[in-house]
């Protein structure tokens, strides 16, 4: 009998060295997390590929001896600064995991009221410590991100894996109309809906779009997102200024082209 401990793991029947990977949540609702879980069609598979060492939402304790580290949510306290720059420090590669993460997703909303506002409306009579929501690359040097609210999680099993295996990492640089188009939709313009579907970065596969909701940019701007355009068809379905605004400013993602906008136009 050959020793199973000195069996070289595999994937797809390619031996692999496993490197070992932890997960780590800051502000976020660890959706992004789930969605790996969820996985059930691959995951044992993707789990043969690496080792687990830290995951809170799939089991208990976990060790601080992992060479990558993939890091949901947004840094919103000053505890958390503290928290990526230790993982930081140990990581080989630290992956920006969602669009909290990549952007300050949701919760960068927050950034549009004053702070004391905010911690009295939101935590009333038990104030937190708490400031402006921020993505990680804003403290710590990211190595890669994989978009999304929440990340796709055939994305990113597709991404660990061609680490693992050494390939180049490949995102989309087409627009989700594409994906939208491929898959047989309607267009939901036709429908009298908005949709953010020709300026957003592509790889969810149309998500929103196949069913029959409008995309809100969750995943940032496509490669040369031609946002001009984008607000003249806006204009031209009479949709108002600030409809687009709400959507382009939802998840972080167009913050630039956002406070252009503004800037131009004079919006609050
Ligand atoms: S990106 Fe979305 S799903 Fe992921 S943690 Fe943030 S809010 Fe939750
Ligand atoms: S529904 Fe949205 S994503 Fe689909 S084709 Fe129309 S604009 Fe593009
Ligand atoms: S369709 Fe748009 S909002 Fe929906 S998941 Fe894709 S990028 Fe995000």
């Amino acid at each position: 009998m050959p020793d199973s401990s000195l069996t070289p793991k595999n994937y797809l029947g390619v031996p692999v060295e496993r490197p070992k990977v932890a997960f780590f949540e800051l502000s976020s609702c660890e959706g992004c997390q789930l969605q790996i879980l969820n996985n059930e069609s691959s995951l044992l598979a993707f789990l043969d590929l690496i080792e687990i060492v830290r995951f809170r939402e799939a089991m208990s304790g976990g060790g601080d001896d992992y060479e990558i580290a993939l890091v949901e949510g947004s840094v919103t306290r000053p505890d958390e600064v503290e928290r990526l720059k230790l993982i930081r420090a140990q990581a080989r590669l630290l992956v920006a995991l969602g669009s909290c993460a990549c952007f300050g997703g949701v919760n960068q909303l927050k950034n549009r009221f004053p702070l004391d506002w905010v911690k009295r409306e939101v935590y009333g009579e038990h104030p937190i410590e708490t400031a402006p929501a921020r993505p990680l690359a804003d403290f710590v040097a990211v190595d890669l991100k994989i978009y999304g609210c929440p990340i796709k999680k055939e994305e990113v099993e597709r991404i660990v894996t061609d680490l693992v295996i050494g390939k180049e990492i490949v995102y989309p640089d087409y627009p989700v109309c594409m994906e939208c188009k491929a898959n047989g939709n309607l267009c939901l313009f036709e429908l009298g809906e908005p949709c953010l579907g020709p300026v957003t970065r592509a790889g969810c596969d149309a998500w929103c779009p196949n069913s029959r909701a409008g995309c809100w940019g969750c995943r940032g701007p496509a490669t040369e997102a031609n946002l001009a355009q984008m607000l003249a068809i806006m204009d031209e379905r009479g949709f108002s200024r600030e409809t687009v605004i709400d959507r382009l400013e939802c998840f972080g993602g167009f913050a630039s082209q956002v406070a252009a906008l503004r800037a131009a136009g004079g919006h609050r």
